[in-house]
């Protein structure tokens, strides 16, 4: 059977890695021409065999909605044997059924739907699918699958954060055009002010690279108080706090990126990476190479434990404000390397790689990334780096850090919260500056506002933000008290 042996395939070339498959999914839809076509072609002739018969569209629809519902609250096998033994009965039983005619379609497209559920790899299997099932089954399982993506990321801001974080995130509609719409964060009990709103660690971070291989964790950014280790194979030469950080930091990315197998080779891809961040003094092509590497080891994760967390990096990323970046010399630069990068250590990366995600990326860091400081000497001197960070308060930034949370908080000149790191690494820790009821929404400066007037603070933000502050204490000082709310 072609199935059998094309997954049997599949399963022995394993070792690859592929990319979120909501993502990938996602994006042969938007980009492949010729896997376009084909969905469409087929979707063109099942619909057309759907037509003949009157009401089919309507059955395939509430068999497809049903079976997703139903499939959510299934549980699966854990464990490779348990899950290797469920895939194989589902693709056997699929294949009969599609093997007993087109009345049995819609449940030979259930089985294969169910068998993805469990296999290691659902974008290869789709792919295998998509060449070896009957087209109207593959259709099936296809609608199954994108309604699947859809509720779960109609439903995501019902799921996070989680409850203990104590805040919710809702969108508020601005000016008189409903597609206007912010989002900002909101309490979800009272606090007072010195109250830890919620604590957070990023999903990306860096030490400002003038501070790498000195008094600091390149991973958790604390400051090197009794000594420090580091791994020899690693090009970066970054050193940690601990050992912990140490296989985290390796785990998680510093292996990919920067271990080679020619280390001595200074023009190898990680070599010039290091030269990259290291001589440019910039840490969001870092944060971005981590932010990715991180991605591919969370899908490796996936495939080696079989926990699939609800809601993948991407996922959490894809929501939050971002400034458009013009594409540069630059940045071309920046995206050149990684792909090339990425491309020789992991399959499917150098195409998701693409200059518009790449620059989306950064423009996300720009908008979103928090100054991190650990130092306990405020009056250290730090050489400034060029890229901005929310700073709220006076003392010097050591690095940055890229928050799922936090990153919803919208800027006022009088704010009722500020970022705290109480336990001197990259955990952030968002503080109440006033009385916080629950439902109001918290703000934080982006700046450092000190007895700053409007102008200057309008300028710094329009600067760096590209907003002009319509904040209550701004309005207040332009004169606009009478709309000021
Ligand atoms: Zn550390
Ligand atoms: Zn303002």
């Amino acid at each position: 059977m072609e199935l059998k042996k094309s997954i049997f395939i599949g399963m022995c070339v394993l070792g690859g890695i592929g990319v979120g498959y909501a993502v990938y999914w996602d994006y042969m839809r938007r980009t492949n021409p010729e896997f376009r076509k084909k969905l469409r072609n087929k979707k063109r002739a099942a619909k057309l065999k759907k037509a003949a018969v009157e009401g089919a569209k309507v059955k395939v629809a509430d068999f497809v909605r049903k079976a997703v519902e139903d499939v959510a609250k299934e549980t699966f096998p854990a464990d490779v044997s348990a899950k290797e033994k469920y895939f194989m009965e589902q693709v056997a039983k699929g294949e009969s059924l599609f093997g007993s005619g087109e009345d049995h379609y819609l449940d030979a497209a259930l089985c294969f739907y169910k068998a993805l559920k469990v296999y290691p790899n659902p974008v290869e299997l789709i792919m295998i699918y998509q060449k070896t099932i009957p087209e109207a089954v593959f259709t099936c399982v296809y609608e199954m699958m994108s309604l699947e993506v859809k509720k779960k990321q109609a439903e995501y801001f019902e799921n996070f954060p989680p409850k203990d974080m104590n805040v919710r995130i809702k969108e508020i509609s601005q000016g008189s055009s409903d597609e206007n719409v912010r989002r900002g964060l909101f309490a979800a009990k009272d606090f007072s002010p010195g109250d830890v709103i919620f604590k957070e660690n990023p999903i990306a971070s860096a030490l400002d690279p003038s501070l790498e291989t000195g008094d600091y964790c390149s991973y958790c950014l604390k400051e090197l108080v009794s000594g420090s280790v580091h791994d020899d194979s690693d090009l970066f030469e970054a050193v940690y706090c601990s050992k912990n950080c140490q296989e985290k930091a390796m785990n998680e990315y510093a292996a990919l990126l920067f271990t080679s197998n020619e280390p001595s080779d200074p023009e190898s891809k990680e070599a010039r990476l290091v030269g990259l961040v290291k001589s440019g003094n910039v840490k969001f092509p870092l944060m971005i190479a981590r932010f990715l590497a991180k991605m591919v080891h969370e899908e490796t994760q996936k495939v080696a434990t079989g926990v699939d967390e609800e809601y993948s990096t991407w996922d959490h990323i894809e929501r939050l404000r971002f400034l458009s970046v013009p594409p540069s010399e630059k940045e071309a630069k920046e995206i050149k390397l990684l792909r090339e990068l990425f491309a020789a250590k992991v399959p499917g990366m150098e195409e998701f790689i693409s200059e518009e995600r790449y620059l989306m990326l950064k423009g996300k860091l720009m908008y979103n990334a928090y100054g991190i400081n650990t130092s306990r000497d405020n009056e250290r001197n730090i050489r400034e780096n060029t890229e901005e960070t929310i700073r709220s308060s006076k003392s010097p930034v050591i690095g940055a850090g890229f928050y799922r949370v936090a990153s919803y908080i919208t800027h006022s000149c009088d704010p009722n919260t500020e970022t705290k790191f109480p336990s001197k690494n990259y955990e952030l820790s968002i503080v109440a500056t006033k009385h916080i009821k629950a439902g109001d929404e918290l703000k934080i400066s982006y700046i450092r506002t000190g007895n700053r007037d409007l102008k200057s603070r309008r300028d710094e933000l329009e600067a760096k933000w590209r907003f002009s502050c319509e904040c209550t204490k701004c309005r207040l000082e332009s004169g606009d008290c009478e709309t000021a709310v």
